[in-house]
């Protein structure tokens, strides 16, 4: 289990963390749901029930696992949420910059994080670049936003709207959302994001959301393992 801060959310890159807000999720609304078509309701979960939701899960029978809700509290980079936010099925309220002020949190990649692109579209692979080039980098990824943060400051002391100022700042910066989903588009979402194709710092993200939900959805989330990883 990834460490965690007192208040539960799992903290992720420099400034971001995720944290389940609130959930109504079990396997047994999976086999219940599947189950009524026979009219049957089960209390409790037995030993023939994993292979039930593996059947569902491999045939793709996906509604029985819509019938549950995670309420997610992210903050994570702007770049992350805008693919984040790609995720249609699925609820979204964030952060507003044009009512409140804009924050200086911004991501600086890890030393080790700092990467290049070797290879062509569709197949690169990423590797670490010198510790001088990764010192650097970050020294100037720093610099940028310390200037593009002054920019907005000034800006909103001036009069300008914050909702014209923030035209500055950069996609670095954090922002903060909830996020609601059933678990068939979390599996959706977690197949394509806790992903080697992925980037890194949405899959960081990605594996958060997958430890909270295998905590509560323990059978559903073996079977999703268990199936490649394809969401039903
Ligand atoms: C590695 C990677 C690279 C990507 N690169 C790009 C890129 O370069 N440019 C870009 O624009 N996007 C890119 N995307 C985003 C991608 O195209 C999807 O928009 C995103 O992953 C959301 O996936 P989704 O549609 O399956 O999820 P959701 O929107 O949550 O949808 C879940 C499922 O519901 C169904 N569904 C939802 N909406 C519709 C609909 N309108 N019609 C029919 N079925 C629907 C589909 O079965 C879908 O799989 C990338 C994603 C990944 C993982």
């Amino acid at each position: 289990m990834t460490e965690r801060a007192a208040d539960g959310s799992i903290p992720v890159l420099d400034h971001g963390f995720v944290r389940l807000d609130g959930v109504m999720a079990d396997d047994l609304s999976v086999v219940n749901a599947a189950r009524v078509s026979f009219a049957r309701r089960k209390l409790e979960l037995d030993d023939s029930d994993a292979g039930l939701v593996g059947f569902l899960m491999r045939e793709r029978h996906g509604s029985p696992f819509e019938h549950n809700a995670f309420r997610f509290h992210v903050r994570c980079p702007i770049f992350v949420a805008r693919e984040w936010f790609r995720h249609r099925i699925g609820s979204f309220n964030e952060f507003s910059m044009r009512y409140a002020e804009a924050k200086d949190e911004f991501y600086v990649p890890a030393v080790e994080d700092v990467r290049t692109q070797v290879g062509k579209p569709g197949s690169y692979t990423f590797e670490q670049v010198s510790p001088e080039l990764a010192a650097s980098t970050r020294a100037e990824l720093e610099a940028s936003y310390l200037a593009a943060f002054g920019t907005y400051q000034r800006l909103v002391e001036q009069g300008i709207a914050r909702e014209v100022a923030r035209a500055v700042l950069p996609v670095g910066i954090y922002t903060e959302f909830y996020w609601t989903v059933n678990a068939r588009a979390l599996m959706n979402f977690v197949s394509l994001r806790n992903a080697e194709s992925a980037q890194r710092e949405i899959r960081r993200f990605a594996e958060a959301v997958e430890e909270l939900f295998a905590e509560q959805m323990p059978i559903t989330h073996a079977a999703f393992a268990g199936n490649s990883r394809t969401a039903p």
